[in-house]
């Protein structure tokens, strides 16, 4: 039985994640809050086991799509898994889990600019494998060749520093109504109802209307829980992907509520 610091996990992960194995094993362990199965919260350092549920799905050209589930317990109340089940090619089964943020980026001459992100992943990871070669992730390399980059740090100011327009066929519209689309190539990848008269979401729509650009923080391993977000994961994984998209739409949006509290206002 395989043991990375204070991990154990099954042997036969090694197949399905090569080299990453150790560093994908350490990273689940880092996310776990609880025991899955006494739903005790863990302590740093204290033996654990990692239990993997892989799915294997074969796409119509015949790349081969895993998705990696994972939950961390005890040692003393499970030891470590491995399943593997052949499941049919339906990639619609994946969850978006997102984030919004307003960040606050400072220059030279002491001019602070607020800009928008939002952050989003999808859930289990799915990673495909095309002619038995090495792993990749399907989020990460589908940001990449539309122009995203890699994020080399879990620094918002490196990253404000570092993060450049995407492709021009990225696109972010917000209907007048909240709804929020991403689509690359006309496609859309991720799409999320605001709500306008949520203070929270007015105030993220308002500094979209005024950037007319969103930071887009993806990829895998993105910590996103109700109370935080958490990029640490990902940049350690190397799978912390960012870039930013032009907003259309979000102006009339804007517009419109200022109407609103104008008229409110005596
Ligand atoms: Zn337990």
């Amino acid at each position: 039985m395989p043991t990375t610091r204070n991990v154990a996990w099954d042997g036969r992960l090694q197949a399905f994640k090569g080299r990453d194995t150790t560093l994908y094993v350490t990273t689940a362990a880092d996310l776990a809050k609880t025991c899955a199965s006494c739903r005790v919260p863990l302590e740093p350092g204290e033996p654990v086991s990692l239990l993997v549920d892989i799915t294997q799905s074969a796409a119509p050209d015949g790349t081969e799509y895993l998705t990696f589930t994972d939950s961390v317990c005890h040692r003393r109340c499970s030891g470590p898994a491995l399943t593997v089940r052949q499941t049919p090619w339906q990639p619609e089964t994946l969850s978006p889990v997102a984030a919004r943020v307003i960040l606050t980026q400072k220059s030279d001459g002491g001019q602070a600019r607020v800009v928008p992100a939002l952050a989003f992943t999808f859930v289990p990871v799915l990673s495909f494998r095309e002619d038995g070669g090495e792993l990749t992730s399907a989020l990460v390399a589908l940001l990449l060749a539309r122009g995203f980059q890699l994020a080399m740090s879990h620094d918002y100011a490196a990253i404000l520093e570092q993060a450049a327009e995407a492709a021009a066929n990225c696109r972010i519209t917000i209907a007048p109504g909240g709804l929020l689309r991403l689509r690359l190539d006309g496609e859309i990848l991720y799409r999320e109802q605001l709500h306008p008269a949520n203070a929270d979401d007015a105030e993220w729509l308002q500094a979209a209307a005024n950037s007319g650009n969103i930071l887009v923080i993806s990829g895998d391993n993105l910590n996103i829980t109700e109370t935080g977000l958490d990029i640490r994961p990902a940049a350690r994984h190397g799978t912390l992907v960012i870039g930013t998209v032009q907003v259309s739409g979000v102006g009339t949006f804007a517009s419109t509520s200022r109407l609103r509290e104008q008229r409110r206002t005596p």
